[in-house]
Formats: structure tokens, C-alpha cells, sequence
């Protein structure tokens, strides 16, 4: 995805000043959201400061498995993707669209006025950053703008961490997406942890972030610094737990749908939605209208919903896609093939989220790739 745009100058944060950079951020009225340990995973959650950081804590990913365990490491953010990612905030889970209450001339609808906190997203990776600028192009990029989306989105601060560390799981250099950001943050910053010091390489990618890193009055970094963040990006690029093909990709599914690898997911698949559920960039989700017991309040809802599910394609007489076949068939093909034609990039940005969450382990590659060597059509 986008270039690297950022010509402002790299800063030396020392680690011990971290909490200096999110203080000045809730001084601007921000809401911080980040990393943080609960229920056995990390997840993304409000935070306070950085002692709500996951300092010590890394996981463990496989597919259908993620394992938490502490690794005694002074490092912030020594973890890959967890089951959360930064959409819930933009893009909320279950949201009231507004509400009719009967009064004596009859229902009168009130619109619900979702004031949004300004939100600075804590440690948001590059997978993550391009996951946000797929769901800008769902639903900002055309003439049916998303007014919640859209609120949340002008109003939020990204601050992005180059990921060094890219799990078991992780084929963001399959898709082009990482592991270094590249744009759409305010800062970004690369953790270095060496024997002597304990830094953050700091970088500004727009004028807010610019603003604020000015008003920190950190060094310049030196060359040391940089080289050392270079080799970092590159040793972490060729480090990837995962590989996807993409060549043609797209192509080879759309010429595969009746692929007898279609029959043997669906064997195996659960029909369950975790895929969908975690993913960065799916965007489904259903309306669902409500009434209170006495008849007098009638709510409308907007939640997450999955083409996973049944419901999902039902019109009258029946569903569409009843199998559960045709639901993962449908999945795939739009994440990696149809989805180019729809919004001229892939819709999956190689998190390796679907992988570890899918509870029979699925793995989205394995798949793509069986499909591909064994090619009923394709050149
Ligand atoms: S399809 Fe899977 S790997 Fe790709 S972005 Fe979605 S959750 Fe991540
Ligand atoms: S692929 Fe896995 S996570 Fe997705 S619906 Fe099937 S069983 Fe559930």
C-alpha cells in the first residue's frame, strides 16, 4: 500500500518519557485506547498511561490457538496482532441509530447523538493502519458516507509502532502492508531496546503529530539509530510466520470456484463468524429494530454481522448461500480476489487474526495456496 510520505526529522524518545508523550496527548483532550493484558490476552482496551501497557507480556500464536506468557522483557510492545483491533472503535460492535417514543400525536423519532471521544490509538501496527485505510474506502470513499465512521475517524490520533517482531502468524510482507508503516499515522515510533538504553525513534507523518513532537523538545536521532531501525525493519520483513502468493491471486480464485478444496474447508469449518469477527477490514453488519414491553420505545440498532452466518443472505425464499461451502468459498474469494475489483486492493492485510481465532485452525493461506497448486484453470 501508500508510500512512505513523512520527511520530518526522527527524534530520540527515551522509554522513560513515554509517558510524557501520552500526557501531552490527554492534555489535547484525547482518549487514549491501547495494548493492555485482560482475560488472558491483549487486547485493546482505554488506558490510562503507559503502566497500562503490556511490559513483560508477549503470545504465542498458532492457528486456532493464542497462548499469553510473560517473557520478563522491559520492551512495550514485544507482542504481534490480538484479538482485537482498532475498528471497534471506528466502527462499533452494536450502535443505537436512534429511537421513537409515542407520545400523544403519535411515535416521534429522536436521532441518537453519538458524541464520540477524540480517541489516540496506542501502538497501532502497519497491517492495522492499512486495515484503517480499506475501511476509510468502505465507508468514506464513495458518495454513501458513513456520518459515525466518519466523525470517529477525522477525530482520532494515530500513533503507529513499527512492528519488529512479527509473529508466527503474520504475512504482512505478502501483502504489502508492513511491517513498516508507512502512512496514515500522526507518529510513529520504533521500540530499541539495547543493552545500554532503552529508546523509541520517533517520527512525525502529519502536522499534528509534527505539532506535538515539536512541543516534547526530544534530539535528533543519530545515524546509529536509524541503521539500527533499518536493519530491524528488514530482519522483521524476512521473519514473517506466514507467506501468501499473490500473484494472480486473484484470478486463480475467481477461476476456481468449483475447486473440490471448497468441499474439504466446509468439512472442516464451523460456519462459526471468528473470522469475520476479528478481522480488521470485514465490514459487515445488519440492522435490527426493537420495541420495549410496553410498546411505547421502539430502538434501531446497527451490529457486526458476518456472511458467515445464515441470516446473512436470507430474502424471501430462502438464503442465498445455505451452504457452508459457498459461505467460506464467498469469504475468501472476496477477501482476495473480488474485493481488488471492488476497492483495488486486497482486503486482508495479513494480521494473522482469522488464523489464530478460527477454532479448528483454518489458515487462510494454507487454503489459498492449495487452491493455487493444484489450479483446475487458470495460465
Ligand atoms: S483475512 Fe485474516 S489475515 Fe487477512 S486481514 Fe482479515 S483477519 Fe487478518
Ligand atoms: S473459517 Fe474458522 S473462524 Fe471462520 S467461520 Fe469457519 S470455523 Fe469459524
Amino acid at each position: 500500500m501508500g508510500e512512505a510520505i513523512s520527511n520530518y526529522a526522527k527524534r530520540i524518545l527515551p522509554s522513560t518519557d513515554l509517558d510524557r508523550l501520552l500526557e501531552a496527548l490527554q492534555q489535547k483532550g484525547y482518549t487514549l485506547v491501547g495494548p493492555t493484558v485482560r482475560e488472558n490476552a491483549i487486547v485493546l482496551e482505554e488506558i490510562e498511561g503507559a503502566e497500562d501497557l503490556p511490559v513483560g507480556w508477549t503470545e504465542t500464536q498458532e492457528a486456532g490457538s493464542y497462548k499469553l506468557s510473560r517473557n520478563g522483557s522491559e520492551e512495550y510492545f514485544d507482542f504481534a496482532s490480538g484479538p482485537h483491533s482498532f475498528k471497534k472503535y471506528l466502527f462499533p460492535p452494536r450502535l443505537k441509530l436512534w429511537q421513537a417514543k409515542r407520545h400523544r400525536a403519535g411515535f416521534k423519532v429522536e436521532q441518537e447523538n453519538d458524541q464520540a471521544p477524540s480517541y489516540a490509538f496506542i501502538g497501532v501496527r502497519s497491517c492495522d493502519l492499512c486495515a484503517i485505510e480499506i475501511q476509510d474506502k468502505v465507508f468514506m470513499g464513495d458518495s454513501y458516507v458513513d456520518p459515525v465512521y466518519k466523525e470517529r475517524r477525522e477525530k482520532a490520533f494515530i500513533l503507529a509502532v513499527n512492528c519488529t517482531k512479527p509473529g508466527n502468524l503474520c504475512f504482512c510482507s505478502s501483502m504489502d502492508t508492513g511491517p513498516k508503516a508507512k502512512s496514515g499515522y500522526d507518529l510513529a515510533v520504533t521500540e530499541q531496546l539495547k543493552e545500554s538504553e532503552h529508546v523509541f525513534l520517533i517520527q512525525a507523518g502529519s502536522e499534528k503529530g509534527h505539532e506535538l513532537l515539536e512541543a516534547l523538545e526530544l534530539a535528533d536521532a543519530d545515524e546509529g539509530a536509524v541503521e539500527f531501525e533499518n536493519k530491524q525493519l528488514e530482519d522483521a520483513a524476512t521473519s514473517m510466520g506466514r507467506f501468501l502468493d499473490t500473484h494472480k491471486l486473484p484470478s486463480v480464485l475467481k477461476n476456481n470456484f468449483e475447486h473440490p478444496r471448497w468441499e474439504q474447508i466446509a468439512d472442516r469449518c464451523l460456519s462459526c463468524a471468528n473470522c469475520t469477527l476479528v478481522c480488521p477490514t470485514c465490514f459487515c453488519h445488519t440492522v435490527e429494530d426493537t420495541t420495549d414491553l410496553t410498546g411505547d420505545v421502539a430502538e434501531r440498532w446497527r451490529q457486526w454481522d458476518s456472511c458467515f452466518t445464515g441470516d446473512f443472505t436470507y430474502f424471501a425464499g430462502g438464503s442465498a448461500r445455505a451452504s457452508t461451502k459457498s459461505r467460506y468459498r464467498q469469504w475468501l474469494t472476496h477477501k482476495l480476489s473480488t474485493w481488488t475489483d471492488q476497492f483495488g486492493t486486497f482486503g486482508c492485510v495479513g494480521c494473522g487474526r482469522c488464523i489464530a481465532w478460527c477454532p479448528v485452525g483454518i489458515d487462510l493461506t494454507e487454503e489459498a495456496a492449495a487452491i493455487r497448486a493444484t489450479d483446475l484453470v487458470s495460465d
